[in-house]
């Protein structure tokens, strides 16, 4: 007699096996319900309810992903308790992994295709087909806060996408859908055949935009808007600084979403109010100041006032001291990136350990130059930024003692790390390597080599048998380093030269 589907104990062999071989991988799992299939009937759910919405997803143990582990003999007991059950992996900082979820009933494939069509593929990655005929994409997890997104109501806020984070998680290989169909590895791309890859830009922009505050006058219509920002203008403007205060509020009225009609509408209105000086400010100059705003793409709301209206800063008090390093002045892009790089780029001896090469950052680790995404370094910049604060100022620009944190948004992200190899980086991509950033001659960098426990200069190992080495230094540029250790006493043959 053939049968549909294998033996039973095949298949529940097959399920505890993955479920040890992930829990073997480090990734701590747990069983769920599996569909119970019957010819005549439609699925029902291995917990018997009638009308069970979770068909074979929802959690066999009481505490649901809370009690997945690693533990085979517990995954053993689970597996001979249920032996059907399906496998599932917890997703989130847990086990390191956020996972796309492409639902097939909701018009998951048409909003991954617009998004493909976008940015580009997915990158290559561990993925799953579901057993609904969806997929799985796995991602390294950023680091910082992922919450779970189900569709158009998510931080995701595209339809059959969802994102399954910090408290979720997916049913894995060889688990059992309603459908009948299993889970299973895409081609290649099974766990021990690829390695993560971290989240596509476009996925942590939006996650990182649900942080962002929202902008105060958001339930204002564009007229309200229009009067706040004319009103705080008005009441900064001085002969000398009104097209600066014009310009400012342009930008101000952009980036609080009022179209440029209304803006230039404003303008007029305030090119009739604002002091007039020796000359008057005319409607002309107005309206093409805020043509010139909206030339530029939105940054999104601030408030601060323009260059040139702000008031000299008050140092800060004794007490504040602590938190002074935290404080800056000048939240441009550029000095952001400094204080960034200062803060965790830049070893005790001041040498910095980011570079720029071949269009990627290149942080020192370990001896050697290690390529990073600038994804990690976004990641990186966010949480820098969010640590930091401006001082606060009043209506008139003078600083009111107080501060205020930064609003970090992915845009800003974006500028500091794009300023980066400005601020004085190696963006030199024809340089030689290895190669000292310091200009040293001697000891020879292509003489050199990288130990786990420092620096061995082989040319003076073959020539006097000296053995010391040097400490690893990031002024030492080379993207590669031994992962062992260095032990004198056992002699190394090495060869030097071309042969
Ligand atoms: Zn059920």
């Amino acid at each position: 007699m053939i049968t549909a589907q294998p033996a039973t104990g095949v298949i529940d062999d097959l399920r505890l096996m993955a479920a040890l071989n992930y829990a073997a991988r480090g990734w701590k799992i747990f069983p769920v319900h599996n569909p119970v299939l019957s010819a005549s009937r439609p699925a029902s759910c291995s917990c018997g309810k009638e009308n069970c919405n979770s068909i074979g997803k929802h959690p066999r143990t009481k505490n649901g992903f809370q009690d997945a582990t690693t533990d085979a003999e517990i995954i053993r007991e689970w597996w001979e308790r249920w032996p059907g059950a399906n496998v599932a992996i917890p997703t989130g900082k847990v086990n390191g992994i956020i996972v796309l979820d492409e639902d097939l009933k909701h018009g998951g494939d048409q909003s991954l295709q617009e998004q493909i069509e976008k940015h580009g593929d997915l990158p290559f990655t561990i993925r799953a087909i579901t057993g609904g005929g969806g997929s799985h994409t796995f991602f390294k997890h950023p680091g910082e806060a992922v919450p779970n997104s189900v569709g158009e109501d998510g931080w995701l806020k595209l339809a059959g996408l969802d994102i399954r984070g910090d408290g979720g998680y997916v049913c894995a290989s060889p688990s059992q859908h309603a459908s009948g169909r299993r889970y299973a590895w895409d081609d290649g791309q099974a766990p021990d055949e690829v390695e993560l890859a971290p989240l596509p830009a476009w996925i942590m922009n939006r996650l990182r935009a649900r942080l962002a505050p929202k902008p105060a006058l958001t339930d204002q219509s564009p007229d309200q808007k229009g009067r706040y920002w004319l009103g705080q203008a008005l009441a900064k403007a001085a002969p000398g600084s009104r097209n600066n205060v014009c310009l400012w509020m342009a930008c101000q009225l952009r980036d609080n979403g009022v179209r440029e009609d209304d803006a230039e509408r404003i303008a007029r209105e305030y090119a009739a109010r604002v002091p007039q000086g020796s000359a008057p400010f005319t409607d002309h100059e107005a309206v093409s100041t805020v043509q010139s705003a909206y030339k530029t793409r939105a940054r999104g709301p601030a408030s601060r006032p323009p260059h040139g209206i702000r008031a000299h800063h008050t140092p800060l008090q004794p007490d504040q001291a602590e938190d002074q390093a935290y404080i800056i002045e000048d939240p441009a892009p550029l000095r952001l990136a400094e204080h960034y790089i200062d803060a965790t780029a830049r070893t005790n001896t001041g040498e910095i350990t980011l570079r720029r090469y071949r269009q990627s950052f290149w942080r020192f680790s370990a001896g050697a130059y290690r390529q990073v995404s600038d994804e990690t370094e976004d990641a990186g910049i966010y949480q820098h930024l969010d640590k930091l604060s401006t001082p606060k100022r009043n209506k008139e620009g003078s600083p009111t003692g107080d501060t205020v944190p930064l609003t970090v948004k992915a845009a800003v992200v974006r500028e500091v790390r794009l300023a980066l190899p400005s601020s004085g980086l190696l963006v030199d991509s024809s340089m030689p390597m290895p190669h000292w950033l310091d200009g040293r001659k001697s000891p020879n960098a292509a003489d050199i080599v990288a130990f786990r426990n420092g620096l061995l200069d082989t040319s003076d190992y073959t020539q006097t048998g000296k053995t010391s080495l040097m400490p690893a230094t990031p002024a030492w540029f080379k993207l590669r380093a031994l992962s062992i250790r260095f032990r004198p006493s056992r002699r190394v043959s090495i060869v030097v030269g071309d042969g």
